[in-house]
């Protein structure tokens, strides 16, 4: 007997609020549409017993439970591993719990991690306060001095995390050198990939374990979803990422999953606009009195930028600069206040231009030379022209020229 047939037969007889739950209705298939379909499910019906217990969670040909996938998130976790170049991708709710998911899944107590002294700031919080607590120890190596990661290593160091560039200080680190050394010492490696959204950087080509993503800014694009996902080539590394994602529960609803689909349609368009836009903003930057460093990977006298040269094809629309040492931070506030067409506010990708002073100082201590206030910008969409404009208005406004 059909499903129809079935759902049919039980139809008769039934008071309406079986009815309501039992419908004979079938829609027909061969439907065709642009996006993939939304399909929200906690529970994955089986169509009997045997087919239940025949049901292996780990197999990716089939479906168990909501948590363990729908195909809806199938789609999006393979259309991500194509864009980089990996065979597998789990998704997770956020960037930050794809960053401690690699963390938990490799690390265990008395094995050491190493990370870049510019690691993303809750990644590095996270290796800092909970890794240590359950006696796994977190070291940070200056990002453009491999030879400070060599001087860390020992037999306990497991994992060697990188990021290209680094938050906020945007430092490019020397990704072969840091891999070739990992590799020497048998220590996994995993880099923190979001600023090239795997376009403008190729992790796997370069040896790199472990892509992670916050898919929350530029394969949303809308800064509106919270996602994050860890890519990998290795099926076994695979295999143990995916038992950690398990145990921990980590899942994303269809509905997210599906407004990140929407945004990889355009994700290389919107990719090289965010980066035409943002380089021609930092050219501009670079020409101010009132400007110190524009710190953009594609700029030549940003740090690690002959890093970019050998190992990016592209560069994305974030990036940062200080001011010159007879600007205050009061007057750096002022600035970011008189700016009209950027938003204040953390995270980046989205359509909308936004702008985060910092006191970069306390943040990286000893290892910040530069001693000037810090403001990093995220270009989004609007005409380069308007945002200069805006840029212009305001430093003539708020500070000494
Ligand atoms: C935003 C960001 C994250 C975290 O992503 P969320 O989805 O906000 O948790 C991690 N790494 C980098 C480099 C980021 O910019």
């Amino acid at each position: 007997m059909s499903d129809s047939e079935h759902d049919a037969r039980l139809e008769q007889n039934l008071a309406l609020a079986t009815r309501l739950q039992h419908s004979a209705y079938q829609a027909p298939g061969g439907f065709g549409a642009v996006q993939p379909p939304t399909w929200r499910a906690s529970t994955v019906l089986f169509a009997d017993v045997a087919a239940m217990r025949a049901r292996d969670w780990r197999r990716k040909d089939g479906y168990t439970y909501g948590l363990h996938g729908t195909p809806t998130t199938f789609t999006l976790e393979q259309r991500l591993a194509d864009i980089e170049g990996a065979r597998h991708a789990v998704l997770c709710p956020s960037g930050l719990s794809a960053i401690t998911l690699v963390d938990l899944a490799l690390l265990a107590q008395g094995d050491a991690v190493l990370l870049p002294s510019n690691a993303y700031g809750p990644g590095a919080e996270f290796a800092q306060r909970s890794l240590r607590a359950w006696g796994i120890e977190a070291q940070a190596y200056d990002p453009l001095d491999p030879d400070s990661a060599a001087r860390l290593i020992t037999p306990r160091t497991r994992l060697l995390w990188l990021e290209a560039p680094g938050s906020v200080s945007m430092e490019m680190p020397d990704l072969r050198a840091l891999v070739a050394l990992a590799r020497a010492h048998g220590v996994r490696t995993a880099i923190d990939n979001t600023w090239s959204a795997g376009i403008a950087l190729r992790p796997f080509d370069l040896g790199i374990d472990i892509s992670v993503q916050a898919l929350t800014k530029y394969q949303s694009g809308g800064a509106d979803v919270l996602m994050g996902a860890v890519l990998c080539r290795d099926d076994a590394l695979h295999e143990t990422l995916n038992l950690a994602h398990m145990r921990l529960g980590l899942g994303v609803a269809g509905d997210d999953a599906a407004l990140v689909l929407r945004g990889l349609s355009s994700l290389a368009l919107r990719y090289a606009a965010h980066d035409a836009s943002a380089r021609r903003i930092a050219q501009w930057l670079a020409q101010q009195p009132q400007v110190r460093r524009v710190l953009h990977p594609a700029l030549p006298d940003s740090p690690g930028h002959a890093h970019w040269l050998r190992d990016c094809s592209a560069a994305a629309g974030l990036f940062s600069f200080t001011f010159v040492p007879r600007v205050t931070p009061e007057q750096v506030d002022a600035f970011v206040d008189a700016l009209r067409l950027f938003g204040i506010g953390y995270s980046w990708g989205g359509p909308r231009s936004l702008v985060v002073p910092y006191a970069i100082d306390a943040m990286r201590g000893a290892a910040w030379r530069d001693g000037s206030p810090l403001v990093r910008l995220a270009i989004g969409l609007e005409g380069a022209d308007d945002l200069i404009a805006d840029l212009r208005r305001a430093m003539g406004g708020a500070l000494p020229a």
